[in-house]
């Protein structure tokens, strides 16, 4: 454990000054092996904000080998001790929360208030949550033989990969480490290569309560850094989010080793809005589901809009209005609701995908908001979110997943239409119905294909209900008590034979 205490550091640009340029392996902030760096850019002005540390083999072994180590101690201190070391980590963390937003609004563009403050604030709840759920690590007794003993019990499954994206790299890593952690698995983390510093500033405030080796992470780029994670000999489970052709990738790498995957891939999720429909709501939910404030990258973003005929005219011009009100700018602005995209890679194919569905006939591409217009944002990644009318539920912008700030408002006239088109999808992680009435909502919660389905709200991951997606969004659940037990751990059936 880490003697020194860390003082948060508000000023992003410095703290990303301090901690770049490194891992995070047996509870020690270390240079890459090789010595090699790769440099984190501001997307909101291009700017270099710092290095990280590019991560290959020799690190990931590194890390791997320091959990292996701790992981015997980890696992046979009592479940209890581990959830009150994970619940002393979320109250140490919910210090840190300004300074994590704004590191993380640096780095991904976020907005501050709408975004990376709230995700931040997020972190430090998942891990409060799974650290009062240490008891429930428990096993049955079996009525096998009455002139026996038969009982099961949850065991941890050693060292666990955890491979994540960018788009709430802090959230995400907090809901995997943290079941994995308090069921008795020591973890290494490979960051997102867009977004490798909160990250690793949130692995070195645990690191302050936790033993050294417990938590690691590496960054570096995915063949040469998230692909050994997952080959690496010593690492028995995998849990991955990104998207489905990295996923499939990693599934065969976790195939051919015969070990458990977890995989939260994309979506492209229908949002049902009927001809009763109260439209305020509706259109309050379409802004928070399809995360506009995210610039709509999110893998549950209500990028598809089923909206019923009778009230498809006053919706979108209800949405375009509210969309208009959002103000786009420095990420780390209090007055901005929206930022920017990611990347350069990102925004090309977010504008390749804008002017395809410009490109289609009978198509309406409504632009929104106003590009900022400060001198220091002239190089940041903005694009303005753009709700798009009069396309097709066949066409490739409601087929495939754009992870930017594009939605697609579809019309159509009966309620089994809209169904049969919002289970046309390739995807099934959340969809959405919005009417007043019940047995209609209750109707299609029934027939909806997706993971997560709600009715009259459309609001995002809550710690306590399970989260996953069917179809190619993914296998497994997280943010669940039964994602920590089905995912985490392995059954062990006991026999004790007296006679
Ligand atoms: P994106 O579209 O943002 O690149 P990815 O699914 O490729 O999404 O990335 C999600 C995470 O998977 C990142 O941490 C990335 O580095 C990692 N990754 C990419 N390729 C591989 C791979 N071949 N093996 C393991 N991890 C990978
Ligand atoms: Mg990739």
């Amino acid at each position: 454990m880490n003697p020194q205490p860390l003082v948060p550091d508000t000023d992003p640009h410095r703290l990303a000054a301090a901690i770049g340029g490194h891992h995070l392996i047996a509870g020690q902030l270390v240079r890459a092996a090789s010595g090699k760096t790769f440099a984190v850019v501001n997307p909101a002005t291009g700017r270099e904000v710092a290095n990280a540390a590019l991560g290959d083999n020799d690190d990931i072994h590194r890390a791997v080998s320091a959990a292996a180590r701790a992981q015997i101690a980890w696992a046979a201190m009592p479940a209890r001790k581990r959830g009150a070391l994970v619940s002393d980590c979320a109250r140490l963390l919910a210090e840190h929360v300004e300074e994590l937003g704004r590191l993380v609004a640096l780095e991904t563009g976020k907005a501050l208030r709408t975004e990376s403050r709230v995700e931040a604030g997020v972190v430090a709840d998942a891990l409060q949550f799974y650290g009062g759920l240490a008891s429930e690590l428990k096993g049955e007794s079996v009525p096998f033989n009455p002139e026996m003993l038969t009982v099961t019990q949850r065991e941890p499954i050693g060292v666990v990969g955890v491979i994540i994206p960018w788009n709430a790299p802090m959230m995400l890593m907090a809901l995997k480490i943290a079941p994995a952690l308090v069921a008795g698995n020591t973890v290494v983390v490979k960051s997102a290569e867009e977004a490798p510093l909160a990250v690793l500033r949130v692995c070195q405030i645990l690191n302050q309560k936790l033993p050294a080796g417990v938590l690691n992470i590496v960054s570096g780029f995915g063949p040469e850094c998230g692909a050994p994670l997952v080959a690496h000999p010593q690492v028995g489970k995998v849990t991955f989010t990104g998207s489905v052709e990295t996923g499939r990738i990693v599934a065969r790498m976790a195939g051919e080793k015969l070990i458990p995957v977890t995989l939260e891939l994309g979506g492209k999720s229908p949002m049902i809005v009927m001809g009763d429909a109260d439209i305020d709501k509706a259109v309050n939910g379409a802004v928070a589901g399809m995360r506009f404030t995210r610039q709509g990258q999110s893998c549950t973003a209500a990028s598809r809009i089923l909206v019923h005929d009778a009230v498809h005219d006053a919706f979108v011009t209800a949405l375009k209005a509210r969309v208009d009100a959002m103000t786009m700018g420095d990420p780390l602005d209090e007055a901005t609701d929206i930022g920017t995209l990611i990347s350069r890679t990102q925004l090309a194919k977010v504008l390749d995908y804008i002017e395809s569905g410009r490109a289609m006939p009978g198509a309406k591409a409504l632009e929104c908001s106003a590009l900022p217009a400060q001198d220091h944002l002239r190089q940041g990644l903005f694009v303005r979110p753009v709700i798009f009318t009069g396309l097709d539920n066949g066409c490739r912008l409601a087929r495939e997943e754009i992870f930017g700030p594009v939605t697609c408002v579809i019309r159509f006239r009966s309620y089994d239409e809209a169904i049969a088109m919002a289970n046309d999808s390739a995807y099934g992680l959340a969809a959405t119905i919005w009417t007043r009435d019940l047995k209609t909502a209750l109707d299609a919660t029934r027939r909806l294909q997706a993971g997560f389905v709600q009715v009259n709200q459309n609001i995002v991951v809550q710690p306590g209900l399970s989260y996953g997606g069917i179809k190619q969004s993914g296998l497994g659940r997280e943010a669940s008590l039964e994602a920590m037990l089905e995912h985490f751990t392995h059954k062990k059936t006991v026999i004790f034979n007296m006679n």
